[in-house]
């Protein structure tokens, strides 16, 4: 495994793999995916169990050129004309009627199918090499962080995939944007890099999945994979919310206890409060000035906590402008939504 862009060889090979039913991991620039033929059954089979995920979570499937697009859906509503045109290439997935080339092992037995056309290079060459269409989910063991670089698709799936291609770390950090075209009215199904906003500027009326809305409801997310609790660390995860000055004290005083008692908790702190906390293992996701590179330290964050022996970990909430609805989504569900709300001390 090297970082870079892969030679001619190594793409042509990888994209035999594919075309013989073969499992292939790749960068894209939201997170790293495992693929497979979208149009063969048994690769959708394998990539399955490979990461151990519910046969009823359907995949998304990867396209590199937008002609291809007609081939694999029954219908195109204009407003997913007009998205397309927008944000593909990019970090956006639309639901759409499912064509009958599209074989409902693909689509979780479903009569829809996701589809995304990714920008990155090495993305796209692939997809190109093995025909044209990679179901790829993230390529983690289901439940675990999504993968940001080749390292964490080895540890998880090392022996069950043929071939890794390693593009160094992603761009975004984040899984894509979802939105259901299958109703009257668009449906975002799964936030992400394109906001709610963003959307509404270019379409209008967009909704958002009441599912999840309503976390703790009995509300089912549309989304199949959005109902299992994901990207969880191994130690227990709180969110601790409220004014940073509250934060920070309330996170101190857990870490002070839990050195008392000879333990050590875990902080997912921000380059602005890190120096801010005295005990426990601390790690900066990154800088509330640059919300991007929250997202894109998240899960690497979460999964570098699985290698301390952590009682506990607690992470400060992360609201920021444009993305904070995405990131707040993987993280709630990473603690399993505990959060801890502090308010500052009245004077
Ligand atoms: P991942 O592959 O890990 O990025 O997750 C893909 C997400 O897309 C999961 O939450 C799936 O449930 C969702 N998804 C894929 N296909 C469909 C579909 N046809 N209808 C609704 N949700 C879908
Ligand atoms: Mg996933």
């Amino acid at each position: 495994m090297t970082a870079g862009h892969p030679d001619e060889e190594t793409l042509a090979r990888a994209g035999r793999i594919l075309k013989e039913g073969g499992l292939v991991a790749f960068p894209t620039e939201t997170v790293y995916g495992l693929g497979g033929n979208a149009l063969d059954p048994r690769a959708s089979m394998k990539i399955y169990a490979a990461k151990g995920r519910p046969s009823d979570n359907p995949l998304i499937v990867h396209i590199a050129e937008m002609e291809k697009l007609s081939e694999i859906v029954a219908e195109i509503p204009e407003g997913a004309k007009v998205l397309a045109e927008k944000y593909w290439p990019g970090p956006l997935t639309m639901i759409l009627p499912k064509a009958d080339i599209v074989p409902k092992e693909t689509t979780g037995g479903l009569d829809s199918v996701a589809v995304r056309f990714p920008s990155d290079p090495i993305a796209q060459a692939l997809i190109k090499a093995a025909g044209g269409f990679v179901a790829a989910p993230s390529a983690n063991t289901s439940g675990r962080p999504s993968p940001t670089t080749a390292g964490h698709v080895e540890e998880d799936l090392g022996d069950a995939v043929d071939m890794i291609i390693d593009g160094g770390q992603v761009g975004i950090g984040l899984e894509s944007t979802i939105v259901d075209f299958t109703e009257e009215i668009p449906v975002v199904l799964r936030p992400g890099y394109i906001s709610l906003e963003m959307l509404r500027d270019t379409l209008g009326e967009v909704r958002m999945d009441q599912g999840l809305i309503k976390s703790d409801s009995t509300v089912r997310p549309k989304a199949p994979g959005m109902k299992y609790r994901h990207y969880a660390p191994k130690a227990d995860l709180s969110i601790v919310e409220g004014d940073t000055d509250a934060v920070v004290a309330a996170i101190n005083s857990y870490a002070a206890q839990a050195e008392k008692q000879g333990l050590q908790v875990g902080i997912i702190a921000t380059d602005e409060t890190m120096e801010r906390y005295p005990y426990g293992v601390v790690k900066s996701i990154g800088s509330r000035e640059d919300e991007e590179t929250i997202a894109r330290h998240l899960y690497e964050v979460l999964r570098d906590f699985d290698q301390y022996q952590v009682s506990a970990i607690y992470s400060e909430a992360f609201y920021t402008p444009r993305m904070g609805q995405a990131i707040m989504n993987r993280l709630l569900k990473a603690a399993g939504h505990k959060i801890i709300k502090v308010q500052e001390e009245k004077q």
